[in-house]
């Protein structure tokens, strides 16, 4: 039996709520990382008339994008997993990290595999796995539909919409007693 009998449902919430959508937010980040560094280190050594490919001011442009893109999805994913350490409500911010990390990090995706050329698509090359993951990190831990829908009754409940004006505890902080792993005591 996990946690108390009759408590079911929340042991259910508090495994996506407070594992599943900080893990999954990482998971992007690692693969948004991959992506840029993969990235980076491509252009700056597909030789292009006696130069790089990274010598473009076309590329240049898209890198520094991308660069952009990461560090607005490590704030997020840091923000949100940082209050989680500290018990406070953050069900909007761990909504935000996972849902807008999966697609933050696929827009990278994206622009690497457009930057490959063709040989994005040859087989072994790293990217190829990838992106592959990346399209793995949409569903677990709720869709982005359902956290776009959380996002916006947080949002709606907020401004004292009728039909979310129940008073409502955040799953975070119901379950902020509940043990973690101590970083100094896990192998
Ligand atoms: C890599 C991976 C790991 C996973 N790990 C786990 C795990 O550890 N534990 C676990 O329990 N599950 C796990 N899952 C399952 C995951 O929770 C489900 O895939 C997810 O909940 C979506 O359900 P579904 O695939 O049946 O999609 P469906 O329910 O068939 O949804 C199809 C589409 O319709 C949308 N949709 C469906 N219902 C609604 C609705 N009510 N409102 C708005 N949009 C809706 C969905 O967002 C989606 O875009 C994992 C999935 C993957 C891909």
């Amino acid at each position: 039996i996990l946690g108390e009998v009759g408590q079911g449902f929340d042991v259910a919430q508090s495994s996506s709520i407070l594992y599943g959508r900080p893990n999954l937010a990482a998971v992007s980040l690692g693969l948004h990382e991959a992506a840029l560094t993969l990235t980076t280190q491509y252009v700056s050594s597909r030789p292009r008339h006696g130069k790089t490919v990274a010598d473009l001011a076309v590329i240049r442009n898209r890198l520094g994008q991308m660069n952009a893109r990461l560090l607005m999805a490590q704030i997020l994913a840091y923000h949100a997993a940082d209050m989680l350490d500290h018990g406070l409500p953050c069900d909007a911010e761990l909504c935000a990290a996972k849902g807008l990390g999966h697609e933050l990090a696929a827009e990278t995706g994206r622009d690497a595999m457009e930057l490959h050329g063709a040989n994005a698509l040859t087989e072994g090359r790293p990217l190829e796995r990838v992106w592959r993951d990346m399209q793995t990190t949409y569903a677990p831990a709720g869709t982005g539909e359902v956290q776009r829908i959380r996002l916006a009754q947080a949002l709606l409940h907020e401004h004292g919409h009728p039909d979310h004006h129940t008073p409502h505890t955040q799953w975070s902080a119901r379950h902020a007693h509940h043990p973690r792993a101590d970083p100094a005591t896990t192998p």
